[in-house]
């Protein structure tokens, strides 16, 4: 075992995700133990969460009335995150709907878990993983079904399931814990009262997840945390972020009567940048138009030269030749040769044509297809004066 896997602390699947998102995120939150700002979704989920615990957290059935779990509710809930007190308000009735529609389908096939709010610590080859798994059900073969409870606003779907990382690694807690197979995987849509349930995942599966946390703790030990954009962008900490930090650099006061901070010069160039390359494209289209003209006017009049004050513009139809497809495949297919240059590649073609070996009389018949296959136009500038100016 590597021995620096020894001394890296504990991952969970909450750090392990943050970190594949951004590393340098990561970073910020558990390694410099900068604070996440409250997120009203954080505390929805977890006034929910707390709720399921209580209603199967009994000794024996039944669970708690739908009174007792509806006053739990009201004395747990985290009102953390939230814009204002309105949009509090209606969470926290939308909330007492789902818990009273939860209430209504579990009291009906109440059992008691094996487990709730499990906690477990599991050995990745030295490398400890942590977390709680919501409940653990015994089934009726004997084996596990593993609960995750969400609050996401999409149903999950099979695709989602099936790839879902954190049901792998309670998959693999599970059946460290408890020595028996898991046999279905769920997480429990709360907002609709679904359960998104999968297969147990396959010896690949849980192969590629240790892999992985490998991956992730071995990047952490060697204090790999580059700044990945991602969708969740910008994060709490936009002011330690090389995408972000130079508006928070823009935005300091400047010192009256001293030269301009190196983050507002820069924001300077960028306009400045932008707007050249404006100018650029503006340039192009108006150099295309007035060349399209010149050349109009010679081909219209047969010239090859037009003269300005100053200048001359020489004109030219530049023609490439080239070979039809069909017609050097009649000539090399009836002798064999056609899969030399499949495809007609005209590089492979014009090797054909200078190696030695290709007798004569085919490559005479070759040559001789050589057609004009295109052509431009070209137009060069030069100093009425005489002196050559390419332009
Ligand atoms: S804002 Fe920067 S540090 Fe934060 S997640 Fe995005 S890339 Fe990472």
């Amino acid at each position: 075992m590597h021995y620096w896997r020894k001394t890296i602390r504990p991952l969970s699947y909450t750090q392990i995700s943050l970190y594949r998102s951004c590393p340098l995120c990561y970073k910020l939150q558990y390694i410099d133990g900068l604070k996440q700002k409250d997120k009203w979704y954080f505390s929805f989920g977890t006034s929910l969460h707390s709720c399921v615990e209580r209603f199967f957290k009994v000794s024996a059935p039944p669970p708690p009335s739908l009174e007792e779990l509806l006053q739990f509710y009201d004395r747990n809930w985290k009102s953390g995150g939230y814009d204002s007190p309105e949009e509090e308000k209606k969470y926290r009735d939308f909330g007492k709907e789902i818990l009273s529609r939860f209430w209504t389908i579990h009291q009906a096939d109440f059992h008691i878990p094996v487990a709730l709010e499990k906690s477990f610590y599991l050995d990745v080859d030295g490398i400890k993983l942590r977390g709680f798994m919501d409940r653990v059900d015994k089934l009726d073969s004997g084996g596990l079904a593993v609960i995750d409870y969400k609050t996401n606003k999409e149903l999950f779907t099979a695709d989602y399931l099936a790839d879902d990382l954190q049901l792998t690694i309670y998959q693999m807690a599970a059946e460290q814990t408890w020595r028996l197979p898991v046999e279905r995987l769920t997480l429990y849509h709360l907002r609709s009262n679904t359960a998104c349930s999968c297969p147990p995942r396959g010896k690949a599966q849980i192969e590629q997840t240790r892999r992985l946390v490998l991956e992730v703790a071995d990047n952490i030990a060697q204090q790999k945390f580059p700044a990945t954009e991602n969708e969740f962008c910008p994060c709490d900490f936009p002011e330690h972020c090389p995408y972000y930090r130079h508006q928070y650099l823009a935005a300091a006061p400047q010192p009256a009567g001293q030269a301009p901070l190196p983050g507002i010069a820069a924001a300077d160039a960028v306009e400045r940048y932008a707007s050249l390359q404006a100018l650029i494209k503006e340039m192009q289209t108006q150099l295309e138009e007035t060349k399209q003209m010149i050349v109009e006017f010679c081909q219209n009049q047969g010239l090859n030269r037009v003269f300005g004050g100053e200048h001359e513009a020489n004109y030219k139809l530049v023609e490439r030749a080239g070979f039809s497809e069909d017609e050097v495949k009649a000539v090399l297919e009836p002798v064999g040769l056609w899969e030399k240059v499949v495809g007609l590649d005209q590089s492979r073609l014009k090797q054909f044509l200078a190696d030695e070996a290709t007798a004569g009389d085919i490559r005479k018949k070759i040559e001789s297809l050589r057609r004009i296959t295109s052509s431009y136009p070209q137009l060069w500038l030069k100093k009425r004066t005489g002196e050559e100016e390419e332009i």
